[in-house]
């Protein structure tokens, strides 16, 4: 039995695709050879590296131009579908340059080339099982290769699985596409290998007594479900991803010279927070939410595998959420370890300082916290589960801590109110130094997402896909609303944000062109006195000096702090001096209006970001985010409501 995976375009040149490599291992530890083939790093040498990544990263993605360049060699051509794709979804909706338009049709053009290049150069019916992994743009590219290969090579199995199919979508886009003979959907690690065993050996998928969960098969001409897949629970019982056929690819390929590679681990799937409160516009998980960890142990056993093996100096975890538990055994482990290896990582954006110190310290050089807002009422009605000031709490320590916070301004929410954005556009005001954020766009409409399942739940109405899959699949609306991943929808108008976010987008637009030089540090220089230097560009003063239960109440306020909770601080660290709280506010006030400080109305947050002190670094990490304490800073003025 031999098996061949295909990753084709417009699929990532960068890394490896985890799926693939999963299955890969699992078949070997089921004794059935099997290759993994990187068919989009050909793609990639054929119209130049330069032009793959362009259009696989840097094109808006639900324009689907990778998806659309294989339209043709799928379908044949359809001279009036491709003018209207042209004008509606290039020119209109995404108002493309003639010149990158141009530059889309000359990928196009290389297709066929392309695909006979693969037809020649594998020797497909060598293969009774030809798998395809198939998410974001991998669709139209992979069915039109697996199109050919069928027509060519009937007696090879064509399977089919990845986001792109998951459900619903691969039960309608089997329908559609009879050259596909299975579909595993959802998780693949059990039901991949054993339709494999199954095709081996002769046995049905669909029998009465013995289903195969997870797979779509045809029968009598129609495309039959055997339900959705066990979720995996244990997830050490299953072998480490084989990434080596990645790697010969690579080395192989010209686009080494240009592809720095990147090591992706998954330590764990679905989501605790999803689990608990799923975000009303979330789409990810499919219909596995549940959250499943990997022990400390096999979680190490992996990194080490990368890091000793690969010689990984960067890895990527794959995973929607960090496992909170990991704090004190993974990252306590990789802070003892002290890699060089640098870290990414999904995170809540609730975390405490203890835990961006400790992020820091295993090396964690770049997370991506779910932050999406800036205003309470509107992380409400996402059903975050953090706050404006958490999320800017997080921020600053990432500054200090030198981590790379990867964060988005997510807007259009039903319900969002004008005064929502008011608000927020303050708060983004007072934190233009701590960086913009890395995207800022509109609700999306995502398959599997409470605003997906319950429209009627939240005001939400008249959803229909995207319609760009007009011009990728053929059928009439409600077929493509079964294959479409992306949705248009309407609000009812009690809900409706208008224009609400405007001015936001707008400001955000701004602060990602034109980022803000200066900072805001404070610098401890004794126990009695603290320092804060404003170099910003709307500073009110260069410096200020605090003192005495002054500087104890900005640092209390380094985490957010209620005036009581502050009170009560107070009352503990200066037993013989009386506090009242209206002047404890008018303190406060004038930090806000110093703009060192930020407040909800019910919580203060103190803005500037601790300079470190030489020496103080636990890791390497740390030692790079040291701040820089200007060495003339004299002493400032007083804050003047302080006097
Ligand atoms: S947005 Fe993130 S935190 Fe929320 S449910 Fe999805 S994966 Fe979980």
């Amino acid at each position: 039995m031999n098996v061949l995976l295909v990753s084709m375009p417009f699929g990532a040149l960068d890394r490896p695709a985890l799926g693939m490599s999963i299955l890969k291992a699992e078949l070997a530890e089921a004794d059935i050879a099997c290759e993994a083939r990187y068919l989009n790093l050909v793609c990639a040498e054929l119209v130049g590296c330069d032009e793959y990544h362009w259009i696989s990263t840097e094109l808006p993605y639900t324009a689907f131009a990778g998806d659309w360049t294989f339209t043709a060699a799928l379908y044949g051509p359809k001279p009036q579908s491709e003018a209207g794709y042209v004008e509606e979804i290039l020119k209109r909706t995404w108002q493309f340059e003639e010149r990158d338009i141009a530059r889309i049709l000359r990928i196009r053009a290389l297709v066929p080339h392309f695909l006979d290049y693969c037809m020649e150069t594998v020797r497909w019916d060598d293969y009774q099982v030809v798998g395809f992994t198939s998410t974001f743009e991998q669709n139209i590219a992979s069915l039109a290769l697996a199109k050919r290969i069928k027509a060519k090579h009937p007696a090879v199995n064509i399977v089919f699985g990845g986001a792109n199919w998951e459900g619903e979508m691969g039960i309608a886009l089997h329908g559609a596409f009879d050259f596909v003979d299975y579909v595993c959907s959802g998780e693949a690690d059990v039901s991949f290998p054993e339709l494999v065993r199954r095709i081996r050996d002769g046995c049905s998928v669909g029998e009465r007594r013995n289903p195969l969960r997870g797979i779509v098969y045809r029968s009598k001409g129609r495309s039959l479900f055997t339900g959705p897949p066990a979720p995996v629970h244990d997830l050490d019982a299953h072998p480490i991803p084989d990434f080596s056929d990645y790697f010969s690819a690579l080395d192989r390929s010209s686009a080494t010279t240009v592809v720095t590679p990147v090591l992706v681990c998954e330590t764990s799937r679905g989501c605790w927070w999803g689990a608990k409160s799923h975000c009303t516009f979330c789409g990810l998980n499919g219909n596995t939410m549940a959250f499943r960890r990997k022990s400390p142990a096999r979680a190490l056993e992996e990194i080490s595998h990368l890091t000793n093996t690969l010689l990984a100096q960067f890895i990527q975890f794959v995973d929607n959420i960090l496992d909170m538990k990991y704090f004190d055994t993974v990252l306590a482990e990789l802070a003892r370890r002290r890699l060089p290896t640098r870290f990414f990582y999904e995170v809540k954006a609730n975390l405490n300082r203890r835990h961006v110190e400790r992020l820091a310290e295993a090396g964690v050089c770049r997370i991506q916290p779910g932050i999406e807002s800036m205003s309470d009422r509107i992380l409400k009605l996402m059903r975050k589960g953090t706050t404006a000031l958490r999320n800017i709490q997080l921020l600053k320590w990432c500054k200090e801590f030198g981590i790379e916070a990867d964060w988005n301004v997510l807007y259009g929410f039903p319900g969002e109110t004008r005064g929502d954005y008011s608000r927020m556009l303050e708060l983004l005001r007072a934190i233009r130094f701590l960086g913009p954020p890395s995207g800022c766009g509109p609700l999306r409409l995502d398959r599997f997402s409470p605003y997906h399942s319950k429209p009627q739940d939240f005001g939400i109405r008249d959803v229909r896909p995207l319609v760009v899959y007009r011009y990728l699949y053929p059928g009439d609306e409600q077929s493509l609303g079964k294959i479409a991943y992306h949705f248009d929808f309407g609000y009812s108008r009690e809900v409706d944000p208008g224009g609400c976010f405007d001015a936001v987008v707008k400001f955000v637009d701004e602060w990602r062109r034109n980022p803000e030089a200066g900072a805001l540090r404070s610098v401890a220089q004794d126990a009695e006195s603290l320092l804060l230097v404003d170099t910003r560009s709307d500073a009110c003063a260069p410096e200020f000096r605090l003192t005495g239960p002054e500087k104890a109440i900005y640092e209390y306020c380094d985490e957010l702090r209620s005036v009581l909770v502050i009170g009560q601080f107070l009352a503990k660290a200066y037993p013989d001096v009386a506090f009242d709280e209206d002047g404890l506010i008018a303190f406060l006030e004038s930090l806000i209006e110093n703009h060192l400080m930020v407040s909800d109305g019910t919580h203060y947050l103190s803005l500037a970001v601790r300079s470190r002190r030489i020496g103080s670094a636990t890791s390497p990490a740390v030692a790079t985010a040291r701040g820089d304490v200007p060495s003339s800073a004299k002493d400032g003025q007083l804050v003047e409501a302080i006097n």
